[in-house]
């Protein structure tokens, strides 16, 4: 890691009520931050970041209240934790999904409209190489079950669209902010870019 200097590495979460929480434990511990894994409230204390993996965020949505960690988690948001939202996760940090059953809710923070599984179910996973702001050659990125985003407010910025295909233009990276969101897994590529942008946001942030 080029930008880490002298300073003590930080301490990010990774929220641990479901899905692929151990992957982005290894890419975070690789980029030497110290890992928190998150199930209770008082394991938030002292994280200067979060990731929210992919996984099943209907699941995820009735876990984190179960466990009592809605309200914490909504006003870290609120008050400006950086967060990184993958695939389930990016639905959890969205303000809107679209055409969700009713009892659906999400922790919101990112002004944007998701649908989920959007790509359908013919081309449920799939994997292309994309073009991401910031970046300069493309990651590989891989779709599962993806959401992509259908609508953005005025203060998202977008990091990368689907190249080619039928869903060819959707959005499927974007930041506002504090917070950023993909709908796919870099943490099963090994490529470690878009963790190594996060880490940079908390370093920023801290
Ligand atoms: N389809 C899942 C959902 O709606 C997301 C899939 C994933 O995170 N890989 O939550």
């Amino acid at each position: 890691m080029s930008s880490s200097g002298l300073l003590p590495p930080p301490l990010i979460g990774v929220l641990a009520v479901q899905g692929d929480v151990r992957e982005h434990i290894r890419v975070l511990e690789g980029l030497g931050t110290r890992v928190e894994a998150v199930r209770r409230p008082r394991e938030l204390d002292g994280i200067r970041g979060l990731v929210i993996p992919g996984g099943e965020s209907t699941t995820m949505d009735k876990l984190v209240r179960a466990l009592e960690l809605f309200e914490p988690l909504r006003a870290l948001i609120a008050a400006g934790l950086p967060v990184y939202g993958s695939c389930a996760g990016m639905i959890m940090l969205a303000d809107r999904i679209a055409d969700c059953r009713a009892d659906q809710q999400t922790l919101g923070g990112l002004d944007i409209t998701v649908r989920r599984n959007a790509f359908g179910r013919q081309v449920d996973s799939f994997e292309e190489d994309i073009d991401m702001l910031g970046l300069d050659t493309p990651v590989h990125a891989v779709f599962i079950r993806a959401p992509w985003v259908e609508d953005i407010g005025a203060d998202v910025e977008v990091l990368a669209r689907v190249a080619g295909g039928p869903a060819a233009g959707r959005i499927v990276a974007v930041r506002q902010g504090h917070l950023l969101a993909t709908s796919f897994h870099p943490e099963v590529t090994g490529d470690t870019r878009v963790h190594e942008l996060f880490v940079e946001m908390v370093r920023e942030r801290s």
